[in-house]
């Protein structure tokens, strides 16, 4: 273990952030990570506990204890085999995940927990800096082939495990870019794009073959899965994949935004979330685009009190929005979780993001009734305020109020994966739309269509990068073994 009195001495280090104002003029990251002094501090507070309940808490299971203690003892190149070990992206995690292990960390239950995030982006960041993060090349070719369709972190890690054990992978992608919504929805100021060009360069060098601008099967010509981002120039029929490959991983996702049918919704002026945030992506990216969505001079609403919402925050205050209001249907949650009750699962807590820092008024239990507009563009929202009794939503009576809003973005998540895609293969779905496979041991991600696999948001839901990567990992398992008959895969 680190130092074996260490959270007894220690106080939990968090990360700085650049100052607001400055923040503000900038798409950059501003978060400025541990040194490495401040890193071994970080680590030395981990107790090495017996059960470590944060490496169940993490759903790629880092072996974070192993890695604490590296760091504390400034070994920080075992450190970044250890991380590698069990997730092939940390300078994804280390940079956006909401760090369930921190909830899981023993010290948790009644002491601020390891920061174990903090350490994990230190590890990563040195790693790259001393190159030590190197291509893996297989040793041996397997003559199997295996089509990844999306690359999100499901599609990269599934690509990345599959490739370094022989199989020849083509990784397609819709996008004109690799990434999924790590580059074509999470702001560059959460993270930049430069740290996916890196991967992908890895992967290129690991042998996998990428085809950007290219739909696999087809999306549907209206309603709202006509929306999801596409940049493709060229499409693939699903027969034609299943002809060409041994075996297809179907990674595409859960794309399809949830709309909110009141009356008003055609007004212009009111956009998915995953219009504005994309578009911004692209623009960072140098590209030039026609009619870019601003939120210059306007007074936004944003509908959806989640990460996406978040975002549509931090990025209308960067745009020069005159005011940023968020809107949350639940009541707000206590400032402090209850540790008794919910410790070492993910508890309720109100959780104020860098983006609120930024410049935003919080509204919960508060529900829209209707758009209402002048001249065919929305001027403001009628809403009324809420309880939820028994389960179910009732409105306040007489708490009615019109807000005013000149942009309206929706960010309430995301139904599931666009159907016709599924429907192309012959995929069953389950009952909330996604592609239907378990993740058992024996038989995990595989569909009812034989050597087609599923896995990341299109079969679970939408849900976080480091589910997708656990995902990617475990269904390149799955597709190793049907190849093979065995895999040196870890699950
Ligand atoms: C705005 C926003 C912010 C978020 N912030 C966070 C965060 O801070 N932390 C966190 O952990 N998670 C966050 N998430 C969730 C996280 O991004 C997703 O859970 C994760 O990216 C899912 O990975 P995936 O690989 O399964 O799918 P995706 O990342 O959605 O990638 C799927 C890819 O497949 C492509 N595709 C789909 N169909 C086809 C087809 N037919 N042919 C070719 N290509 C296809 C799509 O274009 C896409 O690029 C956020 C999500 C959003 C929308
Ligand atoms: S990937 Fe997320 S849950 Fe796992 S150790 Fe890193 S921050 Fe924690």
């Amino acid at each position: 273990m680190g130092k074996v009195t260490g959270f007894m001495e220690f106080e939990r280090i968090e990360e700085g952030y650049k100052p607001v104002p400055e923040r503000l003029k900038s798409y950059k990251e501003f978060v400025i990570g541990l040194d490495d002094a401040q890193a071994k501090v970080q680590a030395a507070r981990c107790m090495d506990c017996g059960t470590p309940f944060c490496n169940n808490g993490c759903p790629v299971n880092n072996i974070i204890p192993d890695f604490n203690d590296l760091v504390y003892q400034g070994d920080w190149k075992n450190a970044i085999d250890v991380l590698h070990s069990t997730n092939n992206f940390p300078e994804f995690t280390g940079r956006i995940c909401p760090a369930p292990c921190e909830a899981a960390c023993v010290l948790n239950v009644n002491d601020d927990a390891v920061g174990i995030k903090s350490i994990e982006h230190a590890i990563i960041d040195r790693a790259w800096a001393e190159g030590w993060v190197l291509a893996q090349p297989a040793k041996h070719k397997t003559g199997r082939s295996v089509a990844v369709v999306g690359s999100g972190p499901a599609g990269m890690a599934a690509a990345q495990q599959l490739a370094r054990v022989g199989h020849d992978v083509t990784l397609f992608e819709k996008n004109d870019r690799v990434g999924g919504l790590l580059r074509y929805g999470i702001p560059d100021f959460k993270m930049e794009k430069s740290h996916i060009d890196r991967r992908v360069e890895q992967l290129k060098k690991e042998g996998v073959t990428i085809r950007t601008s290219v739909l696999v099967g087809e999306l549907p010509k209206s309603g709202p899965g006509s929306k999801v981002t596409n940049w493709a120039k060229e499409t693939i029929s699903a027969a034609q994949l299943q002809k060409d490959f041994d075996a297809i991983v179907l990674t595409g996702g859960s794309e399809q935004s949830r709309d909110l049918p009141v009356p008003g919704r055609d007004l212009d002026g009111i956009h998915f979330a995953m219009e504005l945030l994309p578009q911004q992506n692209k623009v960072n990216a140098g590209d030039k685009l026609k009619n870019q969505l601003s939120a210059s001079g306007k007074h936004v609403i944003v509908i959806g009190g989640g990460d996406t919402g978040s975002d549509c925050v931090g990025t209308s205050n960067r745009h020069g929005a005159v005011s940023v209001t968020q809107f949350e249907v639940m009541p707000q949650p206590p400032v402090e979780e209850n540790r008794p009750m919910t410790w070492p699962y993910w508890p309720l807590k109100l959780r104020t993001s860098s983006s609120h820092d930024e410049g935003c008024s919080r509204e919960f239990a508060i529900s829209t009734k209707e758009f209402i507009g002048e001249k065919g563009k929305v001027t403001g929202l009628k809403t009324v305020r809420v309880e939820w009794k028994d389960g179910k939503m009732v409105e306040v009576a007489g708490s009615e109020l019109v807000l005013k809003a000149d942009l309206v973005l929706l960010a309430m998540g995301f139904v599931n994966p666009v159907a016709t895609v599924l429907e192309a293969f012959g995929v069953d779905k389950d009952g909330r739309g996604n592609a239907k496979a378990t993740t058992e041991f024996t038989g995990g991600y595989a569909t009812n269509v034989p050597k087609v696999f599923a896995a990341g948001d299109i079969r679970r839901g939408q849900s976080l990068v480091v589910w997708a990567i656990r995902e990617g990992r475990q269904a390149a398992r799955a597709v190793d073994e049907f190849l093979m008959g065995f895999s040196d895969l870890p699950r």
